[in-house]
């Protein structure tokens, strides 16, 4: 278990390895399955075609890795903008709407007042997209996803870390019906590659991509998780106090097509 001050330097020492290596590993692997294709094309021996076939997973696998990696390690700062809370939280409910599995419920719950914060539209819908997909697979066998949002203010805490000001914030909490999870992986699970799933189902970097997306929002995320019942995620952003229609910031009306 590492602490959380040294996990944010770990976090920015990956993601600028990874930016470097991840980029070109995968122009090379891209190649490396063309070729394999077209050799698949041309074999008719049933033997080499399932040597060939493995390889070619393999390869695939190892996509998915770099493709992961180039998500977390994205340097740009993105294009931070006021973003109404309710707007993106429907945004993701939308797409993940086609994603998600028939027997698993995902419930949106709005704020109650309209509340905006600023960050990169695209990277709050990567935060939410992450939390429920890790939701859905802790619930094989069905159950409910229910994202919220709500205004909460936080006075001055010394023991908080990160360090969060006092302040108003606006609060996204993601919580599941799932297998839960043991302390001692809940300790973990903000940590690059950690991963409890099968090799061919996680790459352990989606939490470790949320985590970074909020701390560099200025907030944090915090979990608690009871084995057999359920887990729970709770973020915290610094609310914005702008004024932002409830229809949208400007990303999110652009995503609608609108002026
Ligand atoms: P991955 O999904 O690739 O394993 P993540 O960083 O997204 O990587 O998650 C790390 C680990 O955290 C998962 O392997 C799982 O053990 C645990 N986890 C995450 N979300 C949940 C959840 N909602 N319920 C139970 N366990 C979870």
């Amino acid at each position: 278990v590492i602490e959380r001050s040294a996990l944010a330097e770990r976090l920015e020492c990956l993601g600028q390895l990874a930016g470097g290596v991840a980029h070109d590993f995968n122009n090379l692997l891209a190649i490396n399955l063309n070729y394999l294709d077209f050799v698949l094309e041309r074999t008719a021996d049933a033997e080499t075609r399932e040597d060939l076939t493995r390889a070619r997973t393999s390869a695939e696998r190892a996509r998915e890795l770099t493709r992961q990696l180039l998500l977390f390690a994205r340097q740009e700062p993105g294009d931070a903008e006021v973003i109404d809370v309710d707007s993106v939280i429907e945004d993701a409910r939308a797409l993940l709407g086609r994603t998600i599995g028939g027997h698993v419920e995902l419930i949106a719950r709005r704020s109650p007042e309209p509340l905006a914060v600023r960050c990169d539209w695209g990277r709050m819908e990567q935060v939410l997209l992450n939390l429920v997909i890790n939701a859905r697979d802790a619930m094989p066998d069905g159950g409910t996803v229910v994202i919220e949002a709500g205004p909460v203010r936080l006075e001055h805490d010394p023991d908080r870390l990160p360090p969060l000001p006092a302040g108003p914030y606006a609060q996204l909490k993601v919580s599941d019906t799932g297998t839960g999870m043991p302390p001692e992986v809940a300790a973990r699970i903000f940590e690059p590659f950690f991963t409890t799933k099968a090799e061919q189902h996680g790459t352990g970097l989606g939490l470790a991509t949320v985590y970074s997306i909020v701390t560099e929002a200025g907030g944090d995320i915090t979990v608690s998780s009871e084995p057999g019942v359920g887990t729970t995620f709770r973020i915290l952003l610094p609310a914005v106090s702008a004024p932002v229609a409830r229809a949208g910031g400007a990303a999110g009306r652009a995503r609608r097509g609108e002026t």
